[in-house]
């Protein structure tokens, strides 16, 4: 009964003039978004508050490195429904627990992307940093330290109702401090437009930005010592450099720890490894190596990032993430998660694998293209390319295919017996369409929008001492409807925030 009346309701949303938006909720903001002079104001004051408050992204000059621009952002928030929104942070240490259960099984990790890193250098590269350092970590093994600053990242599926997972993020999980300022953006454009004190507390507000920087002060005050610095591993030219930079600044004022920004070329050739562990660059003993690069094969143009991917997984200094922790947030251990028996096996509790299963799609595994059900699922994708999304082992955005691209792959590799080792198929998720303003570079395009929410967290643990585990705030992104995948930094997306409804 519950999916015929959500089908209804599909039906009724796409049959009216314009998808719903904040405006629906709020009498100020439909008579600000009416009038194209109020409007236009509204976009000046949301990105002068950006401006004055740092929610901003590189404006890519290569001269002058430090020109900043507003970041790409919804004008106002997006309507969410409630308890959906709170069964997403909910579930939160359930996936802490579990994705750090995944990542101390290495034996699982190495079997379960053994067929994908046949097909994928760069899974069975960090296979293999897993694999050489595997003594000497064993060695450590009481005092590992490892730190996650994960990013689950969800989308509501209309024709259910239901909230289904896109994919965990186990490494360099972007935009949480941003996504703080939008948050903070939005409660004061809703304060000038004139709503209601209950308006305004349909938004939740969050600080993921104090969240994961006093996260990663946990971290670097257990590893200890009295010079112990965090080293930022970055991407050289990265355009996201404030979001990071907020991280850097909230360290050192809530915890006196000082941020090295370093790529992992110039970790090769600065970092010196004790025999005791001890990681020593710049004239500091590193407590703390936090990733914002090292997740795309681009990052490793030569031996020397592999070097340093080595060096750092052999130091005694805490990660977030650990290759490990990078592998377990793998699509294809997505996907093996939830076959059968298998997330009930890494969740702390029956419980919590009932909770974190509520989330699943469907994934499809495609090592085997004769195996009855792949050859059935691969045969259903070719007829409804729109029904599904077929995705390699890649993070950062732009690397999935889609309609009849995916078709297309799929037929050959059908035809070809095989080479999608190290691909997923994952069931299409159809949010529905909201009316949104975005703003990028001061200039406001109102479209369709679909909306993904992302809930961060954090966990630390030292040893088998799990010392922190938390929700730490959240994030949501908005695309226009007409766009296949999401992704801020990669120019499909905008930063939003949520009016719960
Ligand atoms: P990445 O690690 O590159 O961010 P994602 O799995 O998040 O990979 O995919 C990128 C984007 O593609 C998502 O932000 C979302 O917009 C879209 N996408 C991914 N999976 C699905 C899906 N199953 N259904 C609909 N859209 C999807
Ligand atoms: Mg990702
Ligand atoms: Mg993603």
């Amino acid at each position: 009964r519950a999916t015929k009346r959500a089908t209804r309701s599909v039906a009724a949303a796409s049959a009216a003039a314009a998808p719903p938006s904040a405006a629906e909720h709020m009498a100020s903001a439909a008579a600000a978004l009416d009038d194209p002079a109020a409007l236009e104001a509204l976009v000046e004051d949301a990105v002068v508050w950006a401006s004055q408050h740092g929610l901003l992204v590189g404006a890519g000059l290569a001269e002058p490195a430090c020109a900043a621009v507003h970041a790409p952002l919804a004008l106002l928030p997006v309507p969410y429904p409630r308890a959906t929104f709170l069964r997403a942070k909910a579930a939160a240490l359930a996936f802490n627990a579990m994705v750090d259960a995944v990542a101390r099984d290495e034996a699982y990790l190495q079997e379960v992307l053994a067929a994908a890193a046949q097909e994928d250098e760069f899974t069975g590269r960090l296979l293999r940093v897993l694999r050489d350092t595997a003594a000497e970590r064993a060695a450590r093994r009481d005092s590992e330290g490892v730190l996650a600053v994960l990013r689950s990242d969800y989308m509501l599926h209309a024709p259910t109702n239901g909230l289904l997972q896109v994919e965990l993020n186990t490494i360099a999980s972007s935009f949480g401090c941003l996504s703080t300022l939008v948050s903070r953006m939005h409660a004061y454009l809703l304060g000038r437009l004139g709503a209601s004190e209950a308006e305004r507390a349909a938004l939740p507000g969050h600080n993921a930005m104090d969240a994961i920087a006093d996260a990663m002060g946990g971290a670097a005050a257990e590893y200890g010592g009295q010079d112990g610095v965090v080293v930022m591993v970055v991407q050289p030219g990265e355009r996201n450099a404030y979001d990071q930079q907020w991280l850097q600044t909230r360290l050192w004022e809530r915890h006196g720890v000082r941020t090295l920004r370093r790529t992992l070329a110039q970790i090769a050739a600065e970092g010196r490894l004790g025999g005791d562990g001890a990681l020593q660059l710049g004239g500091h003993r590193v407590a703390l190596f936090y990733f914002r690069a090292g997740y795309t094969p681009a990052d490793y143009p030569s031996e020397t990032q592999w070097d340093a991917r080595l060096l750092i997984e052999r130091s005694d200094a805490f990660k977030c993430p650990t290759a490990a922790l990078q592998l377990a947030g793998a699509k294809k251990v997505q996907q093996d998660l939830a076959r059968p028996g298998v997330v009930e096996r890494f969740a702390a509790s029956s419980d919590d694998a009932a909770l974190l299963r509520s989330f699943f799609a469907g994934l499809w595994g495609l090592e085997d293209v004769s195996e009855p059900t792949t050859v059935a699922v691969i045969e259903d994708a070719i007829q409804h390319p729109d029904r599904y999304v077929l995705k390699p082992q890649r993070e950062g955005g732009g690397n999935n295919f889609y309609g009849e691209e995916m078709a297309a792959r799929l037929q050959e590799a059908r035809a070809a017996g095989g080479g999608l080792g190290a691909y997923i198929l994952m069931q299409r998720i159809l949010p529905p369409a909201q009316r949104s303003v975005m703003v990028r570079a001061g200039k406001a395009v109102t479209a369709d929008t679909l909306s993904e929410l992302g809930v961060y967290s954090t966990y630390l643990r030292r040893g088998d001492r799990v010392l922190l585990s938390a929700e730490a705030g959240t994030l949501v992104r908005t695309k226009a409807a007409t766009s296949d995948e999401g992704g801020v930094a990669s120019g499909y997306a905008v930063l939003d925030s949520p009016l719960l409804v």
